[in-house]
């Protein structure tokens, strides 16, 4: 991923120039002595993050490509949160390294501030300069490659029934439904009976990134496979099942699925329905994309979100930068369960589709004070209440009564407030605690009653205690949530 123009078509072809292959499909297999490499040509972090809006998490390393004579640009950074949000870790590539004007300390400063800080500063980002256009530097990259993988134990079993996640797919005319695969663990064989999102099917053909047919795939091989009932969506799970009943039963099952959650309610955040989401689920944190008119206000907007954030809900600004709102802007949302605020900016059209498609909440405001009071008002329903105990009533204990069922009954007077069964109460002797329960039974002379008023004398039972002693007083409470307002 990165910045139009800073290389990443020409490292591709880089790579697979150096690694002699003809590819139809947008994955490519590069084999090493030490390991293999596929690489995902994806348009962008907007096909990244659609594929993780739909579960998918098919990029173990983003690669990170920036121009070391431009510089950390819009996209650069756009990218760079995208990867940071799907939590996949970054490998930057200092590309045009030939080029006189390349400043790479220069680009580790400004990345520095985006917490991509290179390994001999003390940080833990690999940074590689090559130049695409030279090939310089590019077995050196594969090799970072490989080596951050042996870091994050990337590994998988080749012995396995295959797994793995559709990349692309199509209808092909000649052929049906035609799916580009990346197996990521086991592997695929011809005869395989599978199910890909709502559709199954049955291995009837294999074709690799050389356009070489093939037998079986083992893991980390993006191959072209033909035999779907249906054409599945980018991002779909693949796998392999025992038999074409069992695989029959799960498409059909993920099809009731898939036509439940189109109808059923939407569990997207959203400012309205943040204080129920809260209740109902167990969101703490709320994910905002920021988007402004100029650097200024939308430092500005960060800086009083930053404030609002609470302990108790914590605010996360995933993504903010100057421009309009985009669909990439609502597919980041729609990946990381995140709201779109702009200011003084509007969404594009291509971004209110996508906000329709993906169901998310964007609002656009030309008045900061707006903007943070609705957030404000938002997270008041989003902070959990407080609770508090209150003290409904109080009373004294004047004589005791002992009774077959419940024991020992205080016979007490009400000197202030109410005491309710049910409610909790507290046996305090000389102003201190002797016992904590609760009002078990409660009587106004011979009659069972729900609670007494402050005046009248009563009968209180506690079945798990029995010491009550005369002037012992008796507070009963209970515990109430009340909103909490933000300091
Ligand atoms: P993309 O938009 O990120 O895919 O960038 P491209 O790969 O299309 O490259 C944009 C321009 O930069 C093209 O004119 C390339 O020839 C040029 N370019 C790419 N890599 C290098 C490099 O290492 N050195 C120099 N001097 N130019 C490069």
């Amino acid at each position: 991923m990165g910045h139009v123009d800073h290389g990443k078509t020409s490292l591709l072809d880089a790579i697979r120039q150096s690694n002699v292959m003809d590819t139809e499909i947008g994955a490519y297999h590069v084999e090493l002595e030490s390991g293999s490499v596929v690489f995902l040509d994806t348009p962008g972090h907007a096909a990244f993050t659609a594929m993780r809006a739909r579960g998918a998490q098919v990029t173990d390393i983003v690669v990170l490509v920036v121009a070391a004579d431009d510089g950390v640009m819009p996209q650069t950074v756009e990218a760079l949160n995208h990867a940071k949000a799907a939590g996949v870790p970054i490998l930057v590539v200092l590309n045009k390294m030939d080029v006189e004007s390349a400043r790479p300390d220069h680009v580790k400063r400004q990345l520095a501030e985006y917490d991509l800080v290179p390994e001999e500063w003390g940080g833990q980002t690999i940074f590689v300069e090559i130049s695409a256009k030279e090939r310089i530097g590019i077995e050196e990259l594969l090799e970072m490659l490989l080596l951050e993988a042996e870091l994050l134990e990337l590994s998988a079993n080749p012995n396995k029934p295959a797994r793995g996640t559709v990349a692309e797919a199509k209808l092909d005319k000649g052929r049906g439904p035609v799916a580009t695969v990346l197996v990521q663990n086991g592997t695929l064989r011809v005869g395989d009976v599978f199910v890909a999102g709502r559709y199954n099917g049955k291995v009837r053909a294999m074709i690799n990134d050389r356009g070489h047919h093939v037998k079986n795939a083992p893991p980390s091989t993006p191959v072209e496979v033909l035999g779907f009932t249906g054409v599945p969506e980018a991002g779909d799970q693949f796998f392999v099942v025992g038999s074409e009943r069992d695989a029959k039963a799960l498409s059909e099952f993920r099809q009731a699925q898939h036509r439940a959650t189109q109808l059923g309610p939407q569990s997207r955040v959203s400012l309205e329905e943040l204080f129920q989401q809260i209740q109902e689920g167990d969101i703490k944190e709320l994910n905002i994309i920021v988007k402004g008119d100029v650097q200024g206000s939308v430092e500005a907007v960060f800086d009083s979100l930053q404030r609002l954030s609470a302990d108790e809900v914590k605010i996360n600004v995933i993504h903010q930068a100057v421009g309009g709102i985009t669909e990439t802007d609502v597919l980041l949302a729609s990946a990381s369960n995140a709201i779109v605020v702009g200011f003084n900016v509007h969404p594009t059209t291509g971004a209110l589709i996508a906000k329709e498609n993906e169901d998310i909440d964007v609002r656009t405001y030309s008045v900061i004070y707006d903007l943070i009071s609705d957030v404000r008002s938002a997270m008041e329903g989003l902070l959990e209440p407080e609770v508090r105990e209150v003290v409904v009533g109080r009373g004294i204990v004047r004589e005791l009564f002992r009774t077959p069922r419940m024991g020992t009954i205080a016979g007490s007077y009400v000197n202030w407030g109410r005491i309710i069964r049910n409610y909790a109460l507290r046996v305090l002797r000389d102003n201190r605690l002797v016992y904590e329960g609760q009002v078990d039974s409660l009587r106004h002379f011979k009659e069972d009653v729900t609670e007494v008023q402050a005046n009248y004398e009563c009968g209180i039972g506690v079945s798990t205690f029995d010491d009550f002693k005369v002037d012992d007083v008796l507070e009963c409470y209970t515990h109430e949530r009340i909103p909490r307002l933000l300091k």
